[in-house]
């Protein structure tokens, strides 16, 4: 056992570390970005070590969309069919409901794809299925239970990190250590970024609705959104449940909790009167999960021996729900910059520089997206007073042929379509 040095960030552990591991990268968190650059590099045989501080991966409501980019992805290393075998259900676009009646903006069926819908699962199967895949492969090592709590700093060089088990201090050490541990990322904070927060107009309140087959017709593959005075309804089909997001203005949190819960249950049925019945199942507001929405990006999430990625590096808004495949993503281009370098030891700060060049400009363009669409068209919605008309001129816009297939695009791409090279996906 050696003694902690005095030169590692964040707590000073009372306890001594128990034992040190080498590997040539470790990622922290196991979400969907650190469970795929982990499973990516372990299959182009490089070290990895994947430490994710819960024991297992079942998290509720933290998105449970698989986009057609991610599909391309799994179907070009062989997975996409296992995938398939899982239960899931398909999502070909929104419907949104109005006063004036029902409009669908967007429609996967029609992008050119060979999967053209965004595939539902939920997230702990998603994950689960991406960790056995992993350690099929020796390189591949997961530690659950694992809470990052330090980085080894060494020569102005970050070398690993240290974590709390359940018996105590371990360290691992790495050629390349990169934080892959959410929102709120501890990793960001001990390396000293400091993330440009944008605030948005809404926050939401997740919740499951009881499914009773045949209910709510022609809702199969379809994301149904209902507008309300001052509210919005989004539900999506879960096979056995249904999962539903009240959207409602920011800050108006502890409003919405004062007027009780036969208000809330009220306000939802008057949005989408065929939950008549089932809002009855909700009697606890533990039953409902609150997610403040917001947005950020670090102005840089990369330093010697360190990287970022996913939602520690740049925070995405719900919109779209987009967040998960913006991960991915990162992991895959990742992948294609640092497995050469990583594979021959010759990592230097500037392959890490282009990792953040490739992706930042993207994730700022989908940001602007969905501030545009926030703050335009959300707001407005949640300002209202009145029970609100789709106007024909954006009925007009989204069927005109050029412009209808963007939107889709959009969201089953992102920005730039992301592919993984052809060596890494051998
Ligand atoms: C309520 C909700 C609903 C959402 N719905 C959608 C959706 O429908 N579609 C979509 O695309 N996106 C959705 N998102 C966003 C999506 O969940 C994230 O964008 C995505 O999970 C980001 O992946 P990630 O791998 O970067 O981080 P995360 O998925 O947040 O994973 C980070 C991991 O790091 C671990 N970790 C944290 N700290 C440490 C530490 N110190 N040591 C070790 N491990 C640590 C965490 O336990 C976690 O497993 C939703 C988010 C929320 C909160």
């Amino acid at each position: 056992m050696s003694a902690i040095p005095e030169n590692t960030h964040g707590l000073i552990a009372a306890e001594p570390v128990r034992d040190s591991h080498q590997t040539t990268c470790c990622v922290v968190g196991g979400g969907p970005g650190g469970m795929m650059l982990a499973l990516l590099l372990a299959r182009q045989r490089v070290p990895v070590t994947l430490l994710e501080q819960h024991k297992d991966f079942d998290r509720d409501f933290r998105g449970d969309t698989v986009h057609p980019s991610t599909l391309e992805l799994l179907d070009q290393i062989g997975l996409v069919e296992s995938l398939h075998k899982l239960q899931h259900a398909k999502i070909y676009g929104p419907t949104i409901r109005l006063a004036n009646g029902s409009f669908s903006p967007v429609d996967f069926r029609r992008l050119k794809t060979k999967f053209p819908y965004i595939f539902v699962v939920p997230q702990v199967r998603f994950l689960d299925f991406l960790a056995a895949e992993a350690s099929k492969f020796p390189d591949f090592r997961l530690v659950m239970g694992a809470n990052v709590e330090q980085l080894i700093e060494e020569d102005g060089r970050v070398r690993g990190v240290r974590y709390l088990g359940a018996d105590g201090m371990h360290e691992v050490r790495a050629a390349l250590t990169v934080g892959a541990d959410g929102r709120f990322s501890k990793v960001r904070r001990l390396a000293g970024f400091e993330p440009i927060h944008t605030s948005a107009p809404m926050d939401i309140m997740w919740f499951r609705l009881p499914h009773v087959p045949g209910d709510l017709p022609g809702a199969e593959g379809r994301v149904l959104g209902g507008v309300g005075i001052g509210k919005l309804l989004v539900v999506f089909d879960r096979v056995d449940y249904w999962q539903v997001a009240f959207v409602f203005p920011k800050g108006q949190y502890q409003q919405v909790r004062a007027a009780g819960l036969e208000a809330f249950r009220r306000s939802i049925a008057e949005i989408e009167p065929s939950f008549a019945e089932h809002v009855k199942t909700i009697t606890d507001w533990h039953q409902c999960t609150l997610l403040s929405v917001e947005s950020s990006r670090c102005p840089r999430w990369y330093k010697p021996g360190l990287t970022l990625i996913g939602d520690a590096a740049h925070l995405l808004s719900p919109v779209g729900g987009v967040g998960i495949n913006y991960a991915i993503q990162d992991a895959v281009v990742a992948t294609n910059l640092l497995t050469e370098p990583l594979k021959t030891g010759r990592l230097e700060v500037a392959d890490l520089a282009k990792l953040q060049h490739e992706r930042e400009w993207p994730i700022q363009v989908i940001q602007a997206v969905q501030a545009v669409a926030q703050n335009r068209v959300l707001a407005t919605v949640l300002r209202s007073q009145t029970a609100l008309k789709m106007p024909w001129y954006v009925r007009a816009f989204f069927a005109t042929p050029v412009i209808r297939d963007i939107p889709a695009r959009v969201l089953a791409f992102g920005v730039t379509r992301v592919r993984l090279q052809e060596a890494n996906s051998l």
